[in-house]
């Protein structure tokens, strides 16, 4: 053993956190690799400002780092040609950690499972190389005269120093893995854990597989120049779908992207992209990555994004973040907090600029958003207050209006009365009458759609829902009397087997229908609900119970001549009015299996008649 080598034991309280280190960053072992690679960028960045500081002379030398995977000799290690260390840093550095402390720390926050807290709050990130080593090596040259260091710990915490002959400026560390943790001697393993944390590391990141043939790779593995860093109006959408088809490997074009650019006090970057999502059932889950300083840190951090929110896809840069966030510090954090609510703003400025400036386009992808668009503003109203004008409604026709267009037309047939329909097929006859009218209907055939319109109701007060099929709007009315017929309600009362039915009788402009079922907004609304609760919840739909009421037509000539036959031939009524009822449940919605066996017996029988 030469004069020079020192030997130690590291810090005081090292017996404790060594073992702790091990016990609790169990599940998340990965981040010892993303540890040891940032601190190598942190080493080339800082070398680096010390050039452009002029404290140095610059070079024209290649910033690089190389992982090499060496399976024979069960190591993995990270070479950076950054700052480097001399013995006296690497001590301060590297064996004294700052513990002072820490061990109370971290018995207070035992079985939190915020490891990723106590490791980033104490400057332990080089230790997580223990998470997965029984011995760690580090070779270091400073960029200064002084000599190049070589550096050894075991598990228990024990280290050498002695001095090396190390030439060129940097650090290697090795770590050598143990018995247990072989399965991080894996190419594949270790390349998708490259890709996964290091995709965006700013310094150019080699990998190198002693067993692989072409060992030493030719290209780097990361991009140092992610397009988040860069300005949004040099950058074309040809690269922002490239982007995100290279992070999400999604190769459905993304509907559109926001490229946030915020300057002090807020201080972070990112692009959201809104996804193309293929069917409502779909899920709906995305995924924001969460950055520092172009680090991978964690997706979809709930604490950072609201959850209507997590739909979007994308990637965001918070250099004012600690790199190791654990999510109670982000709860509680009012950086993190205006963060979010700057997303949201970002993303309702977003869609009132598409809305007011690319209305083609937005009415292109509206019935992709829309589903996202209410569900936001049924979470958040203040989200609703910023995105109201931009709030569009699909009519029948195909096409769209925004909802304050469409009150505005609306206002001398029917004021603040908005007709919707849930099912444009079943709801055919409705529709034709209420168009021919010259009312508009919007279609409402998602089952959020409900609750979005319970919400707009309540949030603006002057606004009502209406499907068509649940009262006789006024201008569908015709001129006359409305008369009570109590026996014909009890023939249609008899027929439809509903002794509660209720009757109206009602002159209506389109003379050709003789009755039209409705069902009462109310009940079809809580159906809506439930079926939307089922859905999300899984349990099996329960039948909520219809209202329904039926409207005669006193101004059409089938109820003329039931009116008349009443009097003369009862059973022939009887056959009508059943015939009647079940056309207009027919126009309603479908019929069951023993109202449809009746329906085409009454047919027959009708048809005989002839
Ligand atoms: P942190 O990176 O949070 O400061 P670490 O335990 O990861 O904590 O590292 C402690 C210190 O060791 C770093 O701040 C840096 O000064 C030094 N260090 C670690 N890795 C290197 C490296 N590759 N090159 C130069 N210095 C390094």
């Amino acid at each position: 053993m030469s004069d020079n080598i020192k030997k130690g034991g590291i810090s005081v309280d090292t017996e404790h956190i060594f073992p702790i280190i091990k016990k609790w960053l169990y599940s998340e072992k990965d981040i010892f690799l993303r540890e040891i690679v940032s601190n190598a960028t942190d080493a080339v960045t800082k070398y680096k400002r010390l050039q452009s500081l002029g404290q140095i002379p610059s070079d024209e030398c290649d910033y690089r780092i190389t992982i090499s995977l060496d399976k024979d000799a069960a190591t993995i290690s990270v070479s950076d040609n950054g700052i480097g260390m001399s013995a006296e840093e690497l001590e301060t550095y590297i064996c004294n950690i700052a513990l002072s402390g820490a061990f109370e720390f971290i018995q207070k926050y035992e079985g939190e499972g915020g490891s990723n807290g106590i490791i980033g709050h104490f400057g332990l990130g080089f230790y997580s190389a223990f998470m997965v080593s029984d011995q760690v090596e580090i070779y270091t040259k400073s960029f200064t005269d002084a000599p190049g260091v070589h550096w050894v710990c075991d598990e228990s915490g024990s280290y050498s120093t002695e001095p090396c002959d190390k030439q060129d400026r940097g650090t290697t560390v090795i770590m050598h893995i143990t018995e247990q943790e072989r399965e991080y001697l894996d190419n594949a393993r270790l390349s998708g854990m490259l890709r996964k944390y290091c995709a965006f590391m700013p310094v150019e990141i080699y990998f190198e597989d002693a067993d692989a043939e072409n060992s030493a790779s030719s290209a780097p593995i990361n991009d140092t120049t992610p397009l988040w860093q860069a300005n949004p109006s040099d950058c074309t959408d040809e690269q922002y779908k490239d982007f995100y088809n290279k992070v999400f490997t999604d190769f459905k074009e993304p509907l559109f992207h926001i490229h946030i650019n915020a300057d002090y006090p807020l201080n972070f970057k990112g692009i959201l992209y809104f996804p193309r999502i293929s069917s409502e059932y779909e899920s709906i889950e995305g995924q924001v990555k969460l950055y520092y300083n172009q680090v991978f840190v964690a997706d979809n951090i709930k604490e950072v994004i609201p959850d209507y929110l997590l739909m979007l896809r994308g990637v965001l840069d918070c250099p004012e973040l600690p790199l190791n966030v654990s999510r109670s510090y982000l709860q509680n954090n009012t950086y993190v907090t205006k963060v979010g609510a700057h997303i949201v703003k970002k993303v309702a400025d977003k869609l009132n600029s598409l809305c007011n400036l690319e209305r083609e386009q937005y009415e292109r992808i509206w019935g992709d958003i829309r589903i996202f668009v209410e569900y936001a503003s049924i979470r958040d109203r203040k989200f609703y207050e910023r995105i109201k004008g931009s709030l569009l409604l699909s009519l029948t026709d195909g096409s769209c209006k925004t909802i304050d267009q469409y009150l505005e037309d609306a206002k001398q047939k029917h004021e603040g009365v908005i007709y919707y329909t849930t099912d444009k097929a079943l709801q055919a006859q409705y529709i034709s009458m209420y168009t021919a009218q010259g009312i508009e209907v919007a279609v409402f055939e998602k089952s959020l759609d409900a609750q979005f319109m319970s919400a707009l109701e309540s949030y603006r007060g002057d606004v009502k829902f209406q499907r068509i099929d649940s009262d006789v709007a006024e201008a569908l009315k015709g001129d006359g009397e409305v008369t009570d017929q109590p026996a014909l309600t009890e023939l249609f009362r008899k027929v439809s087997g509903n002794a509660e039915l209720g009757v109206t009788y009602q002159p209506l402009k389109d003379t050709s229908v003789p009755a039209m079922l409705n069902v009462s907004e109310e009940s079809s609304r809580m159906a809506e609900m439930m079926r939307m609760y089922a859905m999300t919840s899984g349990n099996s739909p329960m039948q909520f119970p219809l209202e329904y009421s039926l409207v005669v037509n006193t101004g059409s000539s089938l109820y003329q001549k039931l009116q008349s036959l009443s009097e003369s031939d009862s059973q022939k009524a009887e056959l009508i009015a059943r015939q009647i009822y079940a056309l207009s449940v027919l126009a309603q919605r479908k019929l069951n299996a023993s109202e449809l066996k009746e329906f085409l017996a009454d047919s027959f029988s009708l048809l005989e008649l002839l």
